[in-house]
């Protein structure tokens, strides 16, 4: 047995599935998870020592690669004048104009924990706002854990959500109605159903959590005329997005002004943040200036803020990190295209900068319903084949490859090889 299995066995005895978020576990891929002990650059390496091109990234945080030694140092420093303080410091104000000064569309920000307490944080400030109930979302989009954004992932519309999980009451979710993503006819449906009721459209600009599903011409354009049409606020789910297609995120790349957006992964630089951020007299709703109720015991934590700050720095003064994340991005997507082309294996690979994601199937991906039209058994083959080779993939069809900064040509040109001898040899 393995030093991973042995610690798995261990794990599932007192965390329920052995991890402490569902996707870690595995399951989807019919394996069990690796126990990482460190991470540097583009490596990760697990706990029997074997060391891995990590395509995770710790999910978004890590774009300029794992223990980025600037990142490092800051929390260092910070550690030393102590770890919380549950009191207003000088980092905070830091952080708030560093990015309120570079973002146009964030006049105000308020740091939190997560990217789910952010979306639930910035839709109750929408629904404070607006004086209404409803929410439109994507069927495919994820916006974290909370009540109301549980809702079943259908890939038809919705007027009213069913939870999508146990312990979620109807009552949670009878305000959450679910539109097909790409689909502004979708939208228009639910817009009419309750003109007047809708406080937000809440969207991922880029889909990241059906796998990569590009925004086609004119859906956020399309989107944010119909939130001005309907009174509606439309909220940019940034927390994959943001930083990382651009320092101002999707609603930079695309040129749409958002009215809210959701902030998490990157902001944190591996840290435990998130934030949610944009229009002045919507952010002056929050408490304790307005109505809005939200709070957090450790939210705007100083060790967390200098990790955050420092990679939004580096990334800021080092724009060209945009181009170049683009630049390997077609390396590595485009090269993984010629290779199925060439075998012609029913496949789609959708990619935008440094995400992608390669789906089995040959339809077009563009909502959640061609998305699960994938080969999930097909594509729990090729993981498993790419992990024994040292490449470290999401465990899941539906995640996206995040590149960082300290993926080379040369691992990306190691990776292209395993990928085409495992379609050689298995497609
Ligand atoms: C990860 C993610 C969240 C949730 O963030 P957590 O920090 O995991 O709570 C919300 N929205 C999007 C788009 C995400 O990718």
């Amino acid at each position: 047995m393995t030093r991973s299995q042995e610690l798995f066995e261990r794990a599932v005895k007192r965390i329920p599935g052995g991890v402490n978020s569902p996707v870690r576990a595995y399951g989807s891929v019919g394996d069990t998870p690796r126990f990482i002990q460190r991470a540097d650059g583009c490596y990760i390496y697990d706990a029997d020592g074997n060391r891995y091109i990590d395509y995770i990234d710790s999910w978004g945080p890590m774009i300029l690669g794992h223990n980025f030694p600037a990142v490092r140092e800051s929390v260092k420093k910070a550690c030393e004048n102590g770890l919380s303080f549950g009191c207003a410091t000088e980092i905070e104000v830091e952080m708030a104009e560093f990015i309120c000064e570079r973002i146009p569309h964030v006049e105000m920000i308020r740091m939190v924990n997560s990217g789910t307490e952010a979306v639930m944080s910035a839709v109750r400030a929408a629904r404070g706002f607006t004086g209404r109930n409803k929410i439109i979302k994507f069927a495919g989009c994820y916006h974290g854990h909370s009540d109301a954004m549980l809702v079943s992932a259908g890939s038809g519309v919705m007027t009213s959500g069913v939870p999508d999980s146990a312990g979620v009451p109807k009552g949670c979710t009878q305000d959450t109605m679910t539109a097909v993503y790409n689909d502004l006819e979708s939208v228009k449906t639910l817009f009419s159903q309750a003109p007047k009721e809708v406080a937000a459209v809440i969207v991922e600009p880029v889909a990241a959590n059906m796998g990569v599903v590009l925004p086609e011409k004119g859906f956020l354009e399309g989107l944010r005329s119909l939130c001005d049409q309907y009174g509606t606020l439309l909220i940019f789910d940034e927390v994959i997005t943001g930083f990382r297609l651009a320092f101002g995120g999707a609603a930079e790349y695309f040129g749409i002004r958002p009215d809210l957006v959701t902030y998490g992964k990157i902001i944190g630089a591996g840290m435990p943040v998130g934030a949610y951020g944009g229009r002045k007299e919507i952010m002056e709703m929050v408490s304790p200036v307005g109505k809005v109720y939200q709070a957090g015991t450790l939210s705007g934590n100083p060790i967390a803020m200098a990790a955050g700050l420092t990679q939004l720095r580096y990334l800021y003064e080092h724009p060209q990190i945009y181009a170049d994340l683009a630049q390997k991005g077609e390396m590595l997507y485009g090269g993984i295209k010629k290779i199925l082309e060439e075998e012609k294996t029913p496949f789609t690979i959708n990619y935008i900068g440094s995400l992608g994601s390669l789906f089995f199937t040959s339809e077009r991906v563009r909502d959640y319903g061609s998305a699960k039209t994938s080969d999930t058994d097909a594509f729990a083959a090729y993981f498993k084949y790419m992990l024994k080779n040292g490449i470290h993939l999401a465990p899941s069809q539906f995640e996206a490859m995040f590149l960082s900064e300290a993926h080379t040509g040369e691992v990306i040109h190691q990776t292209l090889d395993t990928v085409k001898k495992y379609v050689a040899g298995h497609m």
